[in-house]
């Protein structure tokens, strides 16, 4: 086991930046996630780390040795991937000890290594069946064995779990969540999957652009996003964004809607007379339309859409002419068409400035 330090890496292809300026000190056993959309640079990134993109600016370390110029092969790492790029031709055996076997190892080791693992991940019935053969999950549990008969310092990941079914994908999940539980090896896993993302890691790094955005423990990002991108990234279905403009009597008008807010509690926005406030769906509480009133921070709303998810429905709503997303319990909630009251709990806003799209301080 390694730790992993990025420090100021950064890749380009011909004049164009891919990966910049990345910092990033990945701990012993740590199981760290880089999520975020298409083209942010997830993979550039784990494919540097791996040996197999060139690193053009900064340093990569792995324990206390600078990789960038050393071979793949002797990294310590093993990677995983999305298509698990096995040999169609070799059994499973012969794909998992592949790399032993070009180390020189002897064979009767390679095979007790290879019996182990595969007990390990329930492949012992079918160690001697082609890949073709076998199932998409079980194909990706043999790419994931290659990688952990090589007993390397570093797992990367790269999508593993992409071309599994929806079911298929929560179940390898687990298998992975555990395997890291039992052989703690740090791993750098790549996904655009934010579920897949808050549940494997102990840390996320949330890309955006080629740049690091945030990064945070799952609940970290979650509760305090840094960013607006980050904000609307996590969390599913998406944070409501309004943009607040400050009134002379310190209350906060929306400049597309005629919703106001009487404050923006908490945030410093001192010197921002318009601000970019966020609340998530399951942030609001969905009230009568006889509770508007007193409390300013209940305002008036219609129901402009309701679909039911089974355990929770969406309602898409009009909230003083504002269109808003609210997440609420699937039994009994209001229809189509219905008046209602809407609270924004003020202690669960979120506040970004406008121009650099940073959160405000609290
Ligand atoms: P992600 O994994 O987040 O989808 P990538 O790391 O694959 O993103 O790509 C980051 C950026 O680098 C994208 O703009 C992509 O088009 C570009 N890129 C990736 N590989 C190459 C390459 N071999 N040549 C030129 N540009 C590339």
């Amino acid at each position: 086991m390694a730790n992993v330090s990025l420090q100021q890496i950064g890749k380009s292809y011909g004049g164009s930046v891919a990966v910049e300026a990345f910092n990033l000190e990945i701990r012993d056993g740590e199981f760290l996630v880089l999520l975020g959309p298409s083209g942010c640079g997830k993979s550039t990134t784990l494919r540097m780390i791996a040996g197999l993109e060139s690193i053009t600016t900064g340093d990569l370390l792995i324990g206390d040795t600078r990789m960038n110029n050393v071979d793949p092969k002797n990294r310590g790492v093993a990677m995983v991937f999305q298509n698990y790029a096995l040999y169609p031709h070799k059994t499973v055996s012969e794909n998992m000890g592949m790399a032993l076997k070009l180390q020189k190892m002897p064979k009767a080791d390679i095979e007790e290594r290879i019996a182990g693992v595969a007990d390990m991940l329930g492949l012992t019935d079918y160690l001697e069946r082609k890949p073709g053969s076998l199932s998409g999950g079980q194909r990706q549990r043999v790419a994931i064995g290659r990688a952990i008969v090589r007993t390397p310092e570093v797992f990367l990941f790269d999508e593993p779990l992409s071309n599994l079914d929806a079911k298929l994908r929560v179940k390898m999940r687990m298998e992975l969540q555990e395997l890291h539980d039992r052989l703690g090896v740090t791993s750098v896993y790549v996904t655009h999957d934010q579920v897949e993302a808050m549940t494997l890691a102990d840390r996320i790094v949330i890309m955006d652009g080629g740049v690091i955005a945030q990064v945070g423990t799952p609940r970290e990002v979650y509760d305090k996003p840094a960013t607006e991108f980050v904000a609307g990234f996590i969390g599913s279905p998406a944070m409501n964004f309004m943009t607040m403009q400050l009134a002379s009597d310190g209350s906060w008008s929306s400049t597309e809607s005629t919703l106001v807010l009487p404050e923006l509690p908490g945030f410093d926005t001192r010197g921002a007379d318009t601000v970019r406030v966020g609340i998530r769906p399951e942030h609001m509480t969905i009230l009568d339309a006889s509770a508007v009133g007193d409390d300013p921070w209940v305002l008036p709303g219609k129901v402009m859409l309701a679909e039911l998810l089974g355990a929770d429905a969406l309602l898409t709503l009009s909230v003083c002419g504002e269109i808003m997303t609210a997440r609420v319990n699937g039994v009994g909630y209001p229809e189509q068409g219905q008046q209602l009251a809407v609270r924004l709990n003020p202690e669960q806003l979120h506040a970004f400035d406008r121009e650099s799209k940073k959160a405000l301080q609290v």
